[in-house]
Parts: structure tokens; sequence; C-alpha cells
């Protein structure tokens, strides 16, 4: 085993249950694992990474991700969400994506998304997905840490006119496709030296029936794995939910026993109370109780300009907050900063969401969602999962709070290396031995590809350029 020391400039360190700032010091691995950080360093090295006028933080926990098909978003869902769905694009655009896919398409983006998580600091990501062995391969390719878990459902939603959402159920299919996760995470639990691993996740509060998450929350405790929920994601499924059992999704869910500290909920905007549906009740004080956890995904609801009420309050509260990607740019700084950003103008106030409420979310709050005292911090101990930014930077300079810059101003450009594993894994901001040119032609074919097929899976049989036409109208040759 290598045996490493990295001296850095600034390192964020893990000391006494926290986050603490340790200006010029030396971080030692040892093989996968940190076994020192501090001021100095006196014992023998193998290797030596000059990290001067760098940050050293801790990788990123992105615990909400859909890896194989969220960079087809790009494009085609901005500036797009009718307030026939109050706003979301559940329910007219994704099933429009999803039949107008390929497997190649899901491929493409697969590797493209695992560059692009290396290129913005996400070393830990949960997939909730349909391809888990295209995933897994991709996975231990890139070195990435990947919890995997299969997606299934007893139900999907769709839309025959534009107006209403109709579900249209097969509990069959949920069962068998319960039944494949807990397959796939019995093979593969563990392996690439414990970098894969598995969680459950049945897809959505309003498309599981009752029994299919009951059996899922038992699966979960008997497999000590991670289980997790799309809920309270869109006004129309609250409102499905209220109709259907009187009770809040979250309620719902603690009455049938779904909830609990190995439960990661994306997304829980709409609760109550709140003013997307103005019902009473206390939502967050279910999650709280329960030690549920929240995967926070700022972005895909702050394009289409819904925002949660508020992560300070849900933190506050003492819920356990961690971020996701969940849509394009699977960005983790850009999460960060919008996760600071939208909370303090949610509440009108400055001082809330700070730098280092969303620095925790993005790493401490994550690593706990999975029960991982090993991940989201540099201490001895902790596995080496190490991003190494440039300090000194066009974007990071002036430089005297590290953690202020890296939240508000640090580009992805800024992420200079990034240890997993105690691999390097991008090294002066490139992936060693991928051609992310290829990877970004193979993406691009996949959306023309897709582009060229909207109109299979969209109601109303529209083509790309009706549904989502060209930002400016086309240039006329004259
Ligand atoms: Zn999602």
């Amino acid at each position: 085993m290598v045996r490493r020391r990295i001296d850095a400039s600034h390192i964020v360190a893990f000391q006494h249950g926290e986050h603490r700032y340790l200006r010029g010091g030396t971080i030692v691995t040892d093989g996968n694992e940190i076994v020192h950080v501090g001021p100095s360093y006196d014992g023998p090295v193998d290797e030596t990474i000059d990290a001067s006028g760098m940050v050293a933080t801790p990788g990123f926990v992105n615990t909400h991700a859909h890896l194989y098909e969220s960079p087809l978003d790009k494009s085609f869902v901005e500036d797009l969400g009718r307030r026939q769905f109050y706003l979301s694009g559940l329910f007219e655009y994704l099933p429009v994506r999803s039949a107008a896919m390929d497997d190649e398409a899901a491929y493409a983006c697969l590797a493209y998304s695992m560059a692009e998580l290396l290129r913005t600091g996400t070393t830990t990501v949960l997939e909730i997905g349909s391809y888990a062995e295209e995933a897994a391969r991709q996975a231990e390719r890139f070195g990435l840490r990947l919890y995997m878990g299969l997606g299934y459902r007893s139900g999907r939603w769709c839309t025959d006119d534009g107006k209403r959402v109709r579900y249209a159920w097969d509990e069959q299919a949920g069962l068998d496709g319960l039944q494949r996760a807990i397959d796939f995470i019995e093979r593969h639990d563990g392996t690439q030296n414990g970098r894969l691993k598995g969680f459950l996740s049945p897809a959505q509060v309003d498309t599981c029936t009752e029994d299919l998450l009951r059996r899922s929350r038992d699966a979960a405790t008997h497999l000590g794995v991670p289980l997790a929920l799309h809920t309270s994601q869109s006004v129309n499924e609250f409102l499905e939910m209220t109709q259907r059992h009187g009770k809040t999704p979250i309620e719902w869910l603690r009455d049938i026993g779904f909830l609990g500290p190995d439960v990661i909920l994306g997304h829980c905007i709409v609760l109550a109370p709140g003013s997307w549906t103005n019902w009473s009740g206390d939502d967050i004080a279910i999650l709280a109780d329960t030690g549920t956890n929240v995967a926070h995904c700022v972005w895909v609801f702050a394009r289409r300009g819904i925002a949660m009420e508020s992560f300070a309050r849900y933190l506050a509260r003492g819920v356990n907050m961690t971020l996701g990607t969940d849509t394009c740019p699977q960005s983790m700084i850009e999460g960060l900063r919008y996760t600071a950003v939208v909370g303090k103008i949610v509440d009108r106030q400055t001082e809330v969401a700070t730098a280092a409420d969303v620095f925790n979310a993005a790493t401490l709050g994550g690593a706990r969602a999975l029960g991982r005292d090993d991940l989201g911090r540099l201490a001895p101990g902790a596995k080496a999962d190490i991003l190494l930014w440039a300090g000194d930077s066009l974007f990071m300079t002036p430089l005297r709070d590290p953690i202020r810059n890296l939240v508000y101003s640090a580009q992805a450009e800024d992420l200079h290396t990034v240890i997993i594993d105690g691999e390097v894994r991008l090294r002066d901001r490139a992936v060693p031995g991928v051609d992310v040119g290829e990877l970004a032609r193979n993406l691009q074919a996949a959306g023309e590809r897709m582009w060229a097929n909207t109109a299979r899976g969209d109601w109303a049989g529209r083509t790309i350029d009706e549904l989502a036409p060209q930002t400016f109208p086309a240039f006329v040759a004259e």
C-alpha cells in the first residue's frame, strides 16, 4: 500500500465532530484510508503531493442522481413548466424523454455523467436508475464510489390531454423490480474494494402501492441498506396522495412505518404547511422525529421557479439535510451555491443557508444518511476521498475563507485533483485514460436520436421543435 502525504495550504479538517479550517498542513493516506491530518507530519512516506496554494476538502456525497438519463434534460426541459402541472415537468416532459431514449443513449449518459461528477467534486453518488450493470462498470472505470438503486414501481404516470395526470398500474412489475434490485445488491454490494454499494429505491410515493413500500422497507432492514423514495416533489403528487388517504405523503409514509434514519427522501418540497398547497400540518416535525433524511436537489426545482420553504427551517428543526444533483448539470458546486442563494431568497434573510450549512449537507449530511462515519470528512480512519482545489486561480482569488470562496465563487476548472479510495481519479483537471471529447460526441449523438423521437411518447405527438422551441427564431437568409 502506498503511503502518501499531501501538503496543502488550506485544509478543511474534521475535528471534534465538525469541519475546521487548518491553515497549512498535511494529510497522510495509507492505501485508501486517511491516517493523519494535522499541521505537520514527520513519518516516512512513499510519495508526496505538493498542494501548496491549494484547498483540500472532502469529496462531496451526492445523494440523488439519475446519471443514465439526466444529461438529456439539456437543451430540452429548461424554461418549460406549465401551470397545469404546477410548474412541474414530471408529467409532460419526462415521459417523452424516456420513450425517446434508446439503450445506447443511456450508456452514453452514464459514461458522460461519471466524468461530469469527477469534474465537479462528487466522489460518492447515489444513482436511481435502470442500468445497474452498466453503471457499475462505468463507476469502476472512473473510480467513483457508487450506491446503485435499481428503480421500480407499481405504476407510472402519464397524461392523455396535457391537463390531468393519469396512473397506469402494474403491481407485478413493482414486485419483480424489487426482486431485481435485491438480487443486484446481493451480488454486488461491497465489491470494487467496497466502493460499489446498493440501496433500495421504490420510485415515487404516488407510483408505489402500500404493499410494495412495506416490502421495500422490510427488505432494506434485512439487507442493511439505505432506502430512497421520491416524495412531496410536486403539487399534483401531494394532492393525489391527500385524495387517496386524507393524509400528506409524509404523514402516510410515517403511518405505514416507512420512515427512519436509513431513509432518504427526495425531495420534500411540497409539505404541510407550505405555500404550494396551503395545507395545515407539520411534515417537517415528522421528518425530524423519525430521523428521515432529505435529498435536496435545489436546481431541478429552482430552474422552474419552485423552492423549498425553507432549507434553513428544515435544518433548524433538526432534519438531516443532504444534497443531490438530480438533473443536469450534475454539479455539486452549483448545488451548494444554489442551495445557499435560494435558501436566502425564500427566507428573505442573508445569514441563513450559509456556506457552512450547505458544505455540511454536501459532506457530513450525506455521509450520515448513508450511515457512514468514514465519508465526507478529512480525518484519521476516513476513506481517502479528497478534493484539491486551486486556491490561487482567477476565480478563487483573493482567498481568506476557502469555504466561502468554494460555495460562492469556485468554478469547475478550479477543481484540480480528485482522489477517491486513495487513487487519483482526476489529475490536473483531466480524467486519466479517458477521452472526454468522445464522451461528449457520444452524448451529442444520443441527444440527436432522442430529439428525433419525441413524438413517440408525447400525448400530443409533438416534435422536439414544437415541444421545446428554439430560444431564438431561426436566422433568415436574405
Ligand atoms: Zn429524482
